[in-house]
């Protein structure tokens, strides 16, 4: 367990990582269906540490179990202040967080009705997702042959676990061919998103991103929008075809654990100049002045620990 701090908070308490376990009957171990997040606390410019967009993440949480009709058994303060007292707890001053959502062990079978629910909050040092080079010298991509299912099979909007069997996959295929990220397509063939990320293309100055039917509600990806739109940048939603990503003058990935990561070949086939763009650095910058408490418009988006 070196690389996990000694504590989490686990159903209300704080709990020694190694003794975090639960029984491999756990229903929703054999079925899918775990709620989770994946949220990073930043240190800022004032050397206090902050976690970016907990309410929002928390938010996401709440309506992914909720798809999935379980009930979460805290509130949303109540997962607000774990996060909170957690970081204090394991004195990291930046940190990836992963709340997750399970159905309990009493009873396997499809339908988790009166199984009782636990909630997990783990947080652990994590560095740059895609690797240190990766924000600024960008990253090789290629197109998954997994396809990312329009909303309805899956509720894919939901962030539980079943739902990465897919990722896993798509990111496997990628990683052994020598890439290093897929990009899916939905299931009528548009351009959906990364295994972990939201996708955006820049072309003749405007932000474009793909229509998100069959993508993650991505809230790094709303942070970037609205931050564009503060620079302003013309932002765009509609179908985007592979062939538009290979066109694009920029193209990027956006995530909690990715950031901003610029794309500079898919499929063998360079994107604009080969390099991180201009758009894809400004929006580096802003983000990152967001994350640091370096953008008084966006102080709400900010926990302070
Ligand atoms: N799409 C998928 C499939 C993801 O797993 C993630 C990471 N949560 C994202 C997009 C980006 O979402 P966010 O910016 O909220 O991390």
């Amino acid at each position: 367990m070196a690389q996990y701090p000694d504590w989490l908070w686990y159903d209300g308490k704080f709990v020694e990582t190694q003794s975090a376990t639960t029984s491999v009957l756990t229903h929703s171990l054999h079925y899918g269906v775990a709620p989770f997040e994946g949220i990073r606390a930043y240190r800022t410019g004032s050397g206090k540490t902050a976690i970016f967009r907990l309410d929002a993440h928390l938010r996401r949480f709440f309506a992914s179990a909720n798809a999935y009709r379980m009930q979460i058994p805290f509130t949303l303060e109540a997962l607000r202040a774990a996060h909170v007292q957690l970081m204090r707890k394991i004195q990291l001053e930046e940190a990836y967080l992963r709340p997750l959502g399970f159905f309990g062990s009493e009873r396997l079978g499809l339908s988790p009705k009166g199984l009782s629910v636990h909630v997990a909050v783990a947080a652990w040092s994590w560095g740059a997702y895609l690797g240190d080079s990766a924000a600024i010298d960008g990253i090789r991509v290629r197109t998954s042959s997994y396809v990312r299912p329009v909303a309805n099979p899956g509720l894919t909007r939901a962030k539980v676990s079943g739902n990465y069997a897919n990722s896993m996959l798509a990111k496997l295929e990628a990683t052994n061919d020598g890439y290093d990220e897929a990009l899916l397509l939905d299931s009528h063939g548009f351009v959906a998103e990364g295994s972990g990320e939201n996708v955006f293309i820049v072309k003749h100055g405007t932000l474009v991103e793909p229509e998100p039917s069959a993508a993650l509600l991505g809230i790094t990806r709303e942070s970037v929008i609205e931050l564009a739109q503060g620079l302003g940048l013309n932002v765009e939603s509609r179908r985007v075809t592979r062939d538009d990503v290979y066109g694009a003058d920029e193209a990027f990935f956006t995530g909690t654990a990715a950031e901003i990561v610029p794309i500079v070949e898919l499929d063998r086939r360079t994107i604009g100049t080969g390099k991180r763009g201009e758009v894809t650095a400004r929006l580096q910058l802003a983000f990152s002045d967001a994350i640091r408490g370096n953008d008084a418009k966006h102080a709400d988006w900010l926990t302070y620990v």
